[in-house]
């Protein structure tokens, strides 16, 4: 066995095991409850063990989260479709713009694609790099325009009184928010599993995934915030009552730097509304308080399967 089989096993055996428990609380046609199955968290398409073989069309694979060029790690299953789509869906853009906003920070060793354009003449491709001292590193990617070189040669020789341009691209703002949320979506499955997905107040979310194109979630839950310590994982957010509900804290890594990304879910606790509703009426959120969620095996002690519902029935009934 290689060791991406071994993985792609063991994390099937893992949350099938956790399927066994949820399903019974599913209204679902026999065969899919009591079995051990996987369903895809993205698009919920239900495996048996025969979707661990590669050779399939359709089939489990091994998911990054966050992605691997941000310092991902395989994390969970989720199907070929799925997986395939996000990098080109929303994980570029999400590269992309934070490799921009590190450059543009001048964080050292920051580097980014640019677009260089000369003496308002030539425009060739290149990396641009922070250095150390506060200086700035070229690279010009000659091949993409040959032509450039009598302009580049005359920068060089008048330095002082030599003029460019770098146009940065970043990702598309609202795509790099949507990344950040399906990070957030999947590391509350890799931590409750199916006990935290398969809940009307989550469908929205999904919706929004597949459809990254359309504004399903106006405020999609993104924060900022001051923290005191590094941590991160999923915790449990109970003030303002009205955004009672879960606090994904996860680290992108680019460039040996680290960003830290706050995202709020919804809470399960029985309600009208959800917290996107609530979110697109609010214009401030204020001081969010959560807490730690003690670390249990929520996916395969079976008293523990819909212990995301209970937290947010308490932190709901509670509040502060
Ligand atoms: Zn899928």
């Amino acid at each position: 066995m290689t060791p991406g089989e071994k993985k792609r096993k063991e994390l099937f055996d893992l949350y099938s095991k956790n399927w066994i428990h949820f399903s019974k609380y599913l209204s679902l046609p026999k065969e899919f409850q009591g079995k051990g199955l996987y369903a895809c968290p993205m698009c919920l398409t239900l495996f048996d063990e025969t979707g661990l073989d590669q050779s399939k069309e359709r089939r489990l694979t091994l998911e990054d989260v966050p992605p691997k060029k941000l310092g991902g790690k395989p994390l969970i299953l989720t199907c070929n479709t799925c997986n395939n789509q996000s990098g080109t869906k929303y994980d570029s853009h999400l590269l992309n713009q934070t490799r921009a906003e590190n450059f543009l920070r001048r964080k050292e060793g920051g580097q980014k694609e640019v677009v260089i354009q000369i003496n308002n003449k030539s425009k060739i491709k290149g990396i641009a790099k922070n250095l150390p001292n506060d200086t700035l590193g070229i690279h010009f990617i000659n091949k993409s325009n040959p032509m450039a070189q009598p302009d580049i040669d005359h920068l060089f020789k008048n330095w002082n009184s030599g003029q460019f341009k770098l146009d940065i691209k970043g990702g598309n703002p609202k795509l790099f928010n949507i990344a950040k949320l399906r990070i957030a979506y999947l590391l509350a499955f890799a931590k409750f599993g199916y006990g935290y997905i398969m809940n009307w107040q989550t469908q929205i979310i999904r919706s929004q995934l597949s459809n990254p194109n359309d504004a399903i979630i106006e405020h999609l839950g993104i924060v900022k915030l001051n923290f005191e310590e590094d941590i991160s994982g999923i915790f449990l957010v109970k003030h303002p009552k009205n955004i009672v509900g879960f606090l994904a804290l996860f680290d992108l890594m680019e460039s040996g730097h680290k960003s830290k990304v706050a995202v709020l879910l919804p809470g399960l606790h029985k309600t009208d509304e959800t917290l996107y509703d609530e979110l697109k009426r609010s214009s401030e959120i204020g001081k969010i308080d959560f807490s730690n969620i003690r670390d249990l095996d929520y996916l395969t002690d079976e008293s523990l399967c819909i212990a995301p519902i209970k937290f947010s029935e308490m932190a709901y009934s509670t509040g502060i």
